[in-house]
């Protein structure tokens, strides 16, 4: 699949914020310096489309770009940041659920993950979190250039030994690297793929019969500590089947 614009529509604080359902969405998703910004510049093909920043935390609220016209890239918040008042982070986290939770036209989430690290509890809890919320999403190991292949290698399996037992078939995996560009066609390929699939594809990952249903995100103590009212009384919704895509 080819991209032949990137257009940045606007950011958005909140879900009242984001634009009209009109456009299928594919958001991305990772902790600080998970090279997220990186790799949406390598996939968009434009050096500046996420700027990729200094300071880890940086980008707070929900970026949205119409790619070729006729889908969107959603860049989210990274989880786990360290910089920033308390109240904005509780409600950019706090959108950042909701994004993924109530969003209708959300197609698929990749979920970035540093290769060069062991497995991190932080993002153990989100994958799990998105695994119990039923969200559609695969996982995408960044920065595969910067370690050995075999500490790469141990890296992601180690991480899918620690997820493996949510999920009656593993979420699909990508590698991929800004430096060397490695990973690029496959990702725009299921988003692609995904795009000509329609709604009968896009129904998010079969989860085991295991697990709760209902559980607060990895960042819901951050959100709790900011508006616990809020939280408390947020409406809960299965959104499978109700997505157009
Ligand atoms: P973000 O905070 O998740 O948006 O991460 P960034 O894209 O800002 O990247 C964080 C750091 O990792 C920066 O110093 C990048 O240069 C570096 N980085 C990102 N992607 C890669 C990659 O594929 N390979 C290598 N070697 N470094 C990377």
């Amino acid at each position: 699949m080819n991209i032949s614009s990137a257009i940045f529509d606007r950011s958005a604080p909140d879900l009242a914020g984001c634009p009209d359902e009109s456009l299928p969405e594919f958001a991305f998703i990772g902790r600080s310096n998970s090279g997220k910004s990186s790799l949406l510049n390598m996939l968009s093909g434009k050096a500046d489309l996420a700027r990729v920043s200094p300071t880890p935390g940086f980008t707070k609220l929900i970026n949205f770009f119409t790619m070729s016209k006729t889908w969107r890239l959603v860049d989210l918040p990274g989880y786990g940041f360290a910089e920033g008042a308390k109240k904005d982070s509780a409600r950019f986290n706090q959108a950042v659920s909701h994004y993924l939770k109530r969003r209708p036209n959300l197609c698929l989430v990749f979920a970035l993950i540093d290769s060069g690290l062991e497995p991190q509890e932080m993002d153990v809890d989100f994958v799990e979190w998105l695994a119990r919320n039923a969200v559609p999403f695969v996982l995408v190991f960044t920065k595969t250039d910067k370690e050995p292949p075999a500490t790469v290698q141990a890296n992601i399996a180690a991480f899918t030994a620690r997820i493996a037992g949510w999920f009656e078939e593993l979420p699909e995996i990508f590698r991929c690297s800004s430096t060397t560009g490695q990973g690029r066609s496959e990702l725009l390929g299921v988003i692609g793929a995904t795009l000509d699939a329609g709604p009968a594809e896009s129904e998010p990952t079969p989860v085991s019969v295991t697990l709760p249903i209902e559980v607060e995100p990895p960042f819901s103590l951050k959100v709790r500590a900011g508006n616990m009212e809020e939280e408390n009384s947020r409406e809960k919704r299965n959104l499978k089947g109700a997505r157009p895509w």
